[in-house]
């Protein structure tokens, strides 16, 4: 349980499986799935982030969230949220009024992206892009559909621009299909697996398990096994390596200690604001 008490299934950071970061991602979670309720879903009230990327997609539910500089708006099902933290804000993100009367369905994920050096301290940034903007495709044979956050798969060319490559792709396989997917060599690969049985390599992975890639070709290949009870869903994510040190301290992700200590003591001290001032 993450926030305010989200189930979460997190498969990095983790201490069993000793994979902190998975550069340049920091955090995969997919929130949900559960039902909620009526008066009883959680959030994450209140709370700062500095020196990297915080990007929410929703699959049910809605969020809204609020923060310190006067940005305010929700999250529906589809929708993408991209934030650049950059030099910091404080905000919340918590279950949106009409959904947290009626409860529901809830479902989506929050992904962290760290940012190089040059770009830790750059004002904050939103690209919010709703269901409608979200390029999507398919295979001829209709069996592969991809929704493109970022990057580009089966002809269509994401709307989100990113600070470093990055590809966040969610593909849906029918039962027996596979696909080629283009990742450049020089970026680190995963796929997280949340719904029906894929295969990776030969080997079956079910829903809610991460694969890492090792690279050594300019492809990877996702793979629904034929048997899968479901159609097989998977998030492809894909970056380019940073390689600099990384300095973390819960919501603050720097280069060194002390640019950790200095956004602790800025966010004391009110230099990220405040939700409602
Ligand atoms: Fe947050």
């Amino acid at each position: 349980m993450e926030g305010a008490g989200v189930l979460v299934h997190r498969p990095f950071p983790s201490h069993t499986h000793a994979l902190s970061s998975f550069d340049p991602f920091l955090l995969l979670d997919e929130m949900g799935p559960m039902d909620v309720a009526p008066n009883s879903a959680k959030g994450f009230p209140d709370h700062p982030h500095r020196g990297f990327e915080t990007i929410t997609y929703m699959l049910s539910g809605r969020f809204e969230h609020r923060d310190s500089h006067g940005h305010a708006g929700k999250i529906e099902p589809g929708d993408v949220q991209w934030m650049t933290a950059g030099a910091g804000l404080v905000h919340s993100e918590n279950p949106e009024a009409e959904f947290l009367r009626t409860g529901g369905h809830m479902h989506g994920f929050q992904i962290w992206v760290n940012l190089p050096k040059r770009d830790k301290m750059i004002a904050p940034r939103y690209q919010e892009v709703p269901k409608a903007r979200i390029p999507e495709a398919s295979s001829a044979d209709g069996k592969v559909h991809v929704r493109v956050i970022a990057g580009e798969a089966l002809g269509a060319r994401a709307v989100i621009d990113t600070r470093i490559p990055i590809q966040y792709l969610h593909f849906t396989l029918a039962p027996g299909a596979g696909v080629e997917q283009a990742v450049p060599k020089s970026a680190n690969a995963l796929a997280y697996v949340f719904q029906g049985s894929g295969v990776f390599g030969g080997k079956r992975v079910e829903a809610h398990n991460m694969v890492t890639f090792a690279r050594d070709a300019d492809a990877v290949r996702l793979e629904a096994a034929s048997d899968s009870a479901e159609p097989v869903q998977v998030l492809l994510l894909s970056g380019e390596p940073i390689g600099e040190p990384v300095a973390r301290y819960g919501p603050f992700v720097m280069n060194t200690r002390e640019e950790v200590q200095q956004a602790v003591e800025d966010y004391q001290s009110g230099k990220m604001g405040r939700i409602g001032n």
